[in-house]
This record gives structure tokens, C-alpha cells and sequence, in this order.
């Protein structure tokens, strides 16, 4: 089977294995795993942070993130298509009593001026106080496109003039930072918490970094521990991420190489009413008739994709692909 489900699926390479057996490994809860603590130390620097704090999942790291940054009856701003609103169990409100102002946006991005606009004036005894922004990029409903880092920076103004709190969902950024060419020093510039994943693009098997100051990870871990996510000997999965991060960012100018080729082998077929944009490693398709039944009949030729709406399908790739599947993908696309 050619997986195109999600960029989740990929399982470790005899490399990344080898690296993970090796790993020294230590108490994480008393901050003794060396693996833990090189791979937070390592994602930090990247970012230009002062510090980092390993969690098994992205979910995981959004909601620390999320209860570090507000207080109970507190309003965060997102996009109506974010994952922390859609995709985490509606944990904005069972870990941090706070509720989420939706912002229409386009493609999961929003704008300094939505910011501007949505804010509530904390004079107003009737609305709730608002304290955060989050952001996604790149942004997974939005089809993996990215933000301009000037719009980061846009927004960054308007939350420094209300005093609000900026988090960045970077599940896929190492996608963004790949397709922009960006500089991951500027995120830590613009961003008070970056939520990293390994396991999506990079590879690894398990976990997530929050990236973030000294004092902000020092509540983060207490927070985690309040989850249930201090691990003890963790490092062993830890290596997956630091090997994956060593190894596994710039190749991901082939995934998007690859998506792109799906794209315009999905244009050819008439059952594809539209391509979007492609510019990372996600392929969204507008289908002329049912999505599903595509789907089902991409499933019998041994490739698996994901209908996301009656006409809307998803294909996303990732490290397990390789030139001759994306080959046979594009022609069983074609319609050949
Ligand atoms: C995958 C993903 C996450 C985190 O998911 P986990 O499965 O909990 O690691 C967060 N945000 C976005 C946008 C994602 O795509």
C-alpha cells in the first residue's frame, strides 16, 4: 500500500533505529534523560528560544501551551479551521476554561486586522478577556499553505499593543520554513511559544517540543506533569526526534516536489474539478463527483488517501515515498 493518508504514518528508517537503541537515557521527571535534554536544548537553539520541553504528542504541547498563556473565563483568537479548536477534543475548554473567538480567515490563516477586530476591550464587563493569538503554519486545513512571515509580524504588533500572548501550532513548520526558505531564528523573534512535531513530516516516531522562555517552559513542565506527560526514560523515542531533526529537515523539498507532481496529474483526470495551491507537502483535491468513491478506487489500485468533504479529498506526502511510488500514484491519477 502507498499510504498518502497523512505524513504520520512513516516509521522509523534502520538509521533513526540504530540511533534510538544507542541513546543514553535517564529520569526524565527529575530532568536527568541526557537525550531529552539535548533534543530540547538542540530544537531551542534552532528556534532562537531559551528553552524547550519534550511532550508525546503536538496536541499535547498546544494544550500546555494553551493553559500556560491564559487564565479561566479567558478568550484565545484562532482560526475556525485551527487544529486546537477542531482536533483536540475541545480541550481549549476541559484544560484551560477558556473559549475561542473564530475567525473566518482564508485557508486557516487569519490577519493582524482579525486581530485588531476581535480583541475585546477589557473595560467591557461583559466579554471575556481576551489573552491569546494562535496560529498555524503551515496550516493543515488550509492545504499546507504558509503564512508571509510578515504577517507574523503584523500580528506580533497588534498583540503587543493589547498585551496578548502569541503561540504558533508549527505541527508542519519545518515544511514552511523548507518551502520560504525561512530563517527558524526569526520564529523565536515573533512567537512567545512554538509548538514543534516530529512525527509528522520529520519522521520520528513519537513526540512534540514546546519551544519557549526559561520561565515559560518552567510552568510548561508543571503543566505537563499535571497531563500526565512526564515520562521517565523517554529518551529513547527522544532519539527519533533529535536523529530527525539532524537529519530529515532539508529533504523535505522532495515531499513537496512530490506533492506538487500529484497535483498536476490529478488536473488531467476528470473527476478532479480542481487542484488548490500546492506549496508544501499537501495535496487538496476538488473532486466533479463523490470524493469518497475516488478514494475508494485509488484504495483498490493500493494507494491511500483521505476524503475530507463530499467533494474535497486530501494527499499528503512524507519520507516513506519514494520515486516510484509517486510515479505509479501519478499515473493511476491521470487515469491511466
Ligand atoms: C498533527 C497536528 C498536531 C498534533 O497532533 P498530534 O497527533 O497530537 O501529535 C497539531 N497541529 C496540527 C496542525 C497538526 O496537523
Amino acid at each position: 500500500m502507498i499510504d498518502l493518508r497523512s505524513d504520520t504514518v512513516t516509521k522509523p528508517t534502520p538509521e533513526m533505529m540504530e540511533f534510538m537503541m544507542k541513546a543514553p537515557v535517564g529520569d526524565d521527571v527529575f530532568g536527568e534523560d541526557p537525550t531529552i535534554n539535548e533534543l530540547e536544548r538542540e530544537s531551542a537553539e534552532m528556534f532562537g528560544f531559551e528553552a524547550g520541553l519534550f511532550a508525546p504528542s503536538g496536541t499535547m504541547t498546544n494544550q500546555i501551551a494553551i493553559k500556560v498563556h491564559t487564565k479561566p473565563g479567558d478568550e484565545l483568537i484562532c482560526s475556525y479551521e485551527s487544529h486546537i479548536y477542531r482536533y483536540e477534543g475541545g480541550g481549549i475548554a476541559v484544560n484551560s476554561a477558556t473559549s475561542a473567538r473564530l475567525i473566518p480567515g482564508l485557508d486557516g490563516m487569519i490577519s493582524a486586522q482579525d486581530v485588531i477586530d476581535n480583541y475585546n476591550d477589557p473595560a467591557d464587563v461583559h466579554k471575556p478577556l481576551t489573552s491569546l493569538v494562535s496560529l498555524e503554519n503551515t496550516s493543515n486545513r488550509g492545504g499546507g499553505l504558509c503564512y508571509d512571515f510578515n504577517t507574523f509580524r503584523e500580528i506580533k504588533n497588534a498583540c503587543d499593543d493589547f498585551g496578548l500572548k502569541l503561540h504558533l501550532d508549527g505541527a508542519r513548520v519545518f515544511n514552511a520554513i523548507v518551502a520560504k526558505g525561512e530563517n527558524p531564528q526569526d520564529y523565536g523573534q515573533v512567537f512567545d511559544s512554538v509548538s514543534i512535531c516530529l512525527s509528522k513530516g520529520l519522521g520520528a516516531p513519537v513526540g512534540s517540543v514546546l519551544l519557549g522562555s526559561k520561565e515559560f517552559i518552567t510552568k510548561a513542565r508543571r503543566v505537563r506533569k499535571v497531563l500526565g506527560g512526564g515520562m521517565r526514560q523517554a529518551g529513547i523515542i527522544a532519539a527519533g526526534g533529535l536523529y530527525a531533526i539532524r537529519n530529515n529537515i532539508s529533504r523535505l523539498a522532495i515531499d513537496h516536489e512530490n506533492a506538487r507532481k500529484i497535483g498536476e496529474a490529478a488536473l488531467q483526470n476528470p473527476r478532479c474539478a480542481s487542484v488548490e495551491n500546492v506549496e508544501t507537502n499537501i495535496v487538496m483535491i476538488n473532486t466533479s463527483g463523490s470524493a469518497q468513491e475516488w478514494v475508494d478506487e485509488l484504495a483498490n489500485h493500493g494507494i491511500l488517501c483521505m476524503a475530507l468533504g463530499p467533494k474535497r479529498m486530501r494527499l499528503v506526502t512524507h519520507l516513506d515515498i519514494s520515486d516510484s511510488d509517486i510515479q505509479k500514484v501519478c499515473a493511476v491519477l491521470r487515469g491511466v
